[in-house]
C-alpha cells in the first residue's frame, strides 16, 4: 500500500508535467471510487480548471485548482496514477477514472481493489476538515519534543499510534516497522513508556527511514509504481518488513511477525525492546 514515500514519489514525477495544465474533461468508470460528489458533479466542478501546483498531505495527491477549490486522490491499496497520451487513449481493465487535459495528455486512475478514492473540495478550510492529518513527519516541525507530546501518557501500543493519521500523516505498515526496527523498540510497547532517549532515536529513525524511501523511490511489493510506471526499489533495503524467519542483519536472529490490532508486525525479538 503507497506510503508516504510512495505518494511523494508519484507526487514529483506528476507534478512538473501537470501543473498549469488545464482539464479538459473527467470520465468515472467506477462511480464507488467518487467520495463526496456524484461523478457528474465531479466532471462539472472539475473541467476547465488549471491545475497551479500538486501537493501531498499525508498519503493523499491534492491537486490546487485555480478556483480555489482542491481535487484529492487517495490510492489506498493498489491505487495508481499513470500519465498517458490523450489520443489515442489506452484504458486499462482497472481504470476507475480519466482526466484529460488540454495539452493532449490524460492521466489514468487504475485501482484494482477499488479502495481507492477521489474527492473535490471546495476550498483549504473543507479539505483540511475531512482529512484532519497530524503532523507531516519530513517536515521541520516533526521533532522529538513534538513525537514526545504525542506519546504522553499514551496506552495504546506504540506501533498503533504511528500508524493513525491523526497525529502522524503519512506512515503505513512498512516504514512504521522499518523505523521501529532502527529505533530498537518492539511494536507492541505501550507509548506512554518510551524514555526520553527512545523518543528521540524513533524520531531520528522515521525520518530516516522516509527519507532513504524517498531516495530510493518507494517501495514496490506488488502493485505500486510511479506516474511514469516505474516501480520503487526500496524494497530491496527493507530490514525486517516482510522478512519472517530471514536473519536480522543486525544481530543475526530471526526476524519474526506477529499481528498488532489486524495487522502484520515485523520485529526483531532479540534486538528490539
Ligand atoms: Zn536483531
Amino acid at each position: 500500500m503507497p506510503e508516504l514515500p510512495e505518494v511523494e514519489t508519484v507526487r514529483r514525477s506528476l507534478a512538473p508535467k501537470l501543473a498549469g495544465d488545464v482539464i479538459a474533461s473527467v470520465e468515472v468508470f467506477f462511480a464507488g471510487c467518487v467520495e463526496g460528489s456524484t461523478p457528474e458533479e465531479l466532471a462539472w466542478r472539475l473541467e476547465g480548471r488549471r491545475i497551479l501546483e500538486l501537493v501531498r498531505r499525508g498519503k493523499y495527491l491534492v491537486f490546487q485548482l485555480d478556483d480555489g477549490a482542491s481535487l484529492v486522490i487517495h490510492l489506498r491499496m493498489t491505487g495508481r496514477l499513470i500519465l498517458i497520451p490523450a489520443d489515442p487513449v489506452e484504458l486499462h481493465p482497472h481504470t476507475r477514472v480519466l482526466f484529460r487535459f488540454r495539452s493532449g495528455k490524460a492521466l489514468r486512475f487504475d485501482d484494482q481493489r477499488k479502495f481507492g478514492r477521489v474527492m473535490w473540495f471546495r476550498n483549504s478550510t473543507s479539505l483540511k476538515r475531512r482529512l484532519a492529518l497530524g503532523v507531516e513527519p519530513l517536515d521541520p516541525a516533526f521533532t522529538a519534543a513534538r513525537l514526545g507530546a504525542l506519546v504522553k501518557g499514551r496506552k495504546r501500543p506504540i506501533k498503533s499510534l504511528l500508524l493513525d493519521q491523526k497525529l502522524i500523516a503519512g506512515l503505513g505498515n512498512i516504514y512504521a516497522d522499518e523505523a521501529l526496527f532502527r529505533a530498537r523498540l518492539l511494536p507492541w510497547r505501550p507509548a506512554g513508556e518510551l524514555s526520553w532517549q527512545e523518543v528521540e532515536a524513533l524520531c531520528a529513525a522515521i525520518r530516516d527511514v522516509l527519507a532513504e524511501g524517498l531516495k530510493y523511490k518507494g517501495t514496490t511489493l506488488r502493485d505500486y509504481v510511479d506516474g511514469d510506471g516505474r516501480t520503487g526499489m526500496f524494497q530491496e533495503r527493507l530490514q525486517v518488513y516482510g522478512r519472517e524467519g530471514e536473519p536480522c542483519p543486525r544481530c543475526g536472529g530471526a526476524v519474526a511477525r506477529v499481528v498488532l490490532g489486524g495487522r502484520s508486525s515485523f520485529h526483531c525479538p532479540r534486538c528490539q525492546v
